[in-house]
């Protein structure tokens, strides 16, 4: 016999499920039989598709019995089953790294630990809320030996080899004083009930039945070994819609989602006809912690004709729709689909984009209710930002479901509320991009639309900077950046105009000043109570995004702003006639300097801005 530390991670994890998840114990169940129904599923694909399995016995079913005198609880299978090496590999370390991450994101909080726990899925490990010792005898398909896996979940496990006639795995919990209501037919039968009832397998409860029978002193106690099936075994996504209560669609939901919440919504669609598929999505409330890791799984599973064949696919749906979890069930592939078929697969394409398509049709109806909106888009919204880059097909559809912070709503802004806002002589939608939603609110950039009545979405997230100039438009109305120079020009009156001739010579001279450090000097009808500010050209990244471009490591040459200037502003005038070159200069770096500052971009040589800005206070005093 072998003894074996676990990883610490695994340990961690231990300790947490143990503390955290006291008030859902009973979950333990949900977890050991979905795992026995997924080693079933896989079992049952090897046997219909590769040759050398073929002829491996597959009787699939999943046993339930317990002792209540020995106080245990056994959960066996008929599935693929683990050798040694399994074991170690599966039970004994964490081998994803989802985990591993997951373990990273502990606050030691068990409150906020618990939140996590219920994004993530428990797994196995949940049965030590409920047993002092747990051992899994397993026996792999096609494989003579079996071994026996034992461990008191507290640091160490143990690995020797066992006897088991077929091929699958048991997991027997020694329940400790927490578990004992678990050795009990009741119990047990109404958790599978709840959580279990469609797996897609039969579930057998192992049960002694005791009856009495005759009167007084004749009165015989009469003992018999029972076995029920508990649950329907059907799977619910192929059940007719008609016979399914909320309560099924989202007890389903908890057991193969591994969620400790009810779904915010699920969509059921049974297509026949040309193509024969059935579907059922769900989204969760809550986005899970690692929606934006490069290794994220969406818990999406594959079936063809109710067999199992993949949840591993990133595929099945576009890569912003990754927070949908669910079933995809057709009747029109293969078995034996490969990974590199799938990719290029017509069927699946097909279904994938009608999937889509009634996804963000959903979403459209949850937009009719705002509060429930609201809730949604503050989870998932910026994917959905995501897709109107990545998804062209559907962007008009997506341009109705995304939303914006806005100079003219509370919460936020759908744009066709934007488009019926506008002013009547209004051609474009802006909008400003930066860092923080404060600084833009009072941004100089705003002054003349605020002036105008006109409105301006306020983009804070460093990912609208590069959704928003692929998008283009919204119906036919073209999106405008008012951080970019001509977003002004078409606003300009001839007033305007003219204040900006008569600016001519100034611009020249604060130029001559600045030389080198900006593109241009202008003058610029936005402004009304500030004096200048910094603009980029049409074609270049905005301050933000080379700061953001900068940060992933990509150094382009350096964009130089634009100033725009307000002539009608008390300084510029007073700038006109100043003789003294010095205090010129002095004064044009200062504006040059303010204007970066509220940008938020840095100030080359804070030592000269400071010198200058006292020397300036000097004189005013
Ligand atoms: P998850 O099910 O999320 O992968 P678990 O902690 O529940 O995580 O299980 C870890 C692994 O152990 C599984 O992925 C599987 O490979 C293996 N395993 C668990 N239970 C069984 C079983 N009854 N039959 C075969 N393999 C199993």
């Amino acid at each position: 016999m072998a003894t074996r530390k676990f990883e610490t991670e695994v340990n961690q994890l231990l300790h947490l499920i143990i503390h955290s998840l006291y008030s859902h114990k009973e979950i333990f169940v949900r977890e050991l039989v979905s795992n026995a129904s997924d080693a079933l599923d896989k079992l049952k694909y090897l046997t219909l598709t590769d040759e050398a399995c073929k002829s491996l016995p597959f009787d699939p079913r999943i046993d339930i019995s317990f002792d209540a005198d020995k106080k245990t609880l056994s959960i066996a299978d008929t599935g693929i089953g683990m050798n040694e090496a399994d074991l170690v590999e599966q039970l004994g370390t964490i081998a994803k790294s989802g985990t591993r991450n997951f373990v990273a994101q502990l606050t030691g909080d068990a409150k906020k630990d618990s939140n996590l726990i219920g994004q993530f899925g428990v797994g196995f490990y949940s049965c030590f809320m409920v047993a002092d010792r747990v051992d899994v005898i397993s026996r792999k398909a096609g494989e003579d030996k079996a071994w026996q896996w034992s461990s008191d979940g507290k640091g160490e496990y143990e690995i020797s080899e066992a006897r088991r006639d077929t091929a699958g795995t048991t997991v027997t919990l020694h329940l400790n004083e927490n578990g004992q209501e678990y050795a009990n037919h009741w119990q047990i039968e109404s958790i599978i009930k709840k959580y279990s009832n469609h797996i897609p397998f039969s579930i057998y409860l192992h049960y002694e039945d005791i009856r009495y029978e005759g009167k007084d002193k004749d009165r015989k106690e009469i003992k018999e070994q029972k076995i029920d099936k508990v649950n329907e075994a059907s799977a619910l996504w192929k059940c007719a819609k008609k016979d399914l209560k909320d309560e099924d669609y989202k007890d389903f939901y908890k057991t193969t989602g591994h969620d400790t919440e009810d779904p915010l919504l699920w969509v059921h669609t049974q297509a026949e006809g040309t193509m024969e598929y059935t579907t059922l999505f769900y989204v969760p409330k809550k986005a899970p912690f690692n929606l934006y890791y490069s290794d994220f799984k969406p818990g999406l599973k594959l079936y063809v004709k109710r067999v199992f064949i993949t949840d591993d696919d990133k595929e099945l749906l576009p890569h912003y729709l990754r927070f949908v979890r669910g079933v995809i069930d057709s009747e029109d592939l293969p078995l034996n689909v490969s990974r590199e078929i799938l990719q290029q697969n017509r069927v699946l394409a097909k279904i994938k984009s009608s999937s889509v398509k009634k996804l963000l049709d959903e979403f459209k109806t949850l937009s009719e209710d705002k509060e429930k909106y609201d809730a949604f888009y503050k989870e998932f919204g910026r994917l959905l930002k995501e897709g109107l880059y990545q998804d062209y097909e559907n962007r008009e559809a997506l341009l109705e479901l995304v939303r914006f912070k806005s100079t003219g709503a509370e919460g936020f802004a759908g744009l066709a509320q934007y488009k019926e806002r506008m002013q009547p002589e209004q051609k474009a939608i802006y909008y400003i991009t930066g860092e923080h939603e404060e600084t833009l609110r009072h941004s100089p950039l705003l002054e003349m639309y605020q002036k105008k009545n006109i409105e301006v979405l306020i983009m804070d997230d460093p990912l609208d900077e590069l959704v928003m100039p692929s998008v283009g438009r919204y119906k036919d109305i073209e999106f405008k950046s008012i951080n970019r120079s001509d977003a002004a020009e078409e606003l300009k009156t001839e007033q305007d105009k003219q204040e900006e001739k008569q600016a001519e010579p100034v611009i020249k001279r604060m130029k001559d000043v600045l030389g080198d450090e900006v593109k241009e000097v202008k003058a610029s009808a936005r402004l009304s109570d500030s004096p200048c500010c910094l603009v980029v050209d049409e074609k270049d990244p905005t301050v933000q995004m080379q700061g953001l471009l900068k940060a992933m490591g990509q150094d382009g040459p350096e964009i130089k702003p634009i100033l725009e200037i307000n002539p009608t502003h008390e300084i510029i005038k007073k700038l006109e006639s100043v003789q003294d070159d010095s205090l010129f200069a002095d004064a044009t770096r200062l504006l040059f300097e303010q204007a970066l500052l509220i940008e938020g971009a840095p100030i080359k040589k804070p030592v000269d801005f400071v010198k200058r800005l006292n020397s300036m206070l000097g004189r005013a005093l």
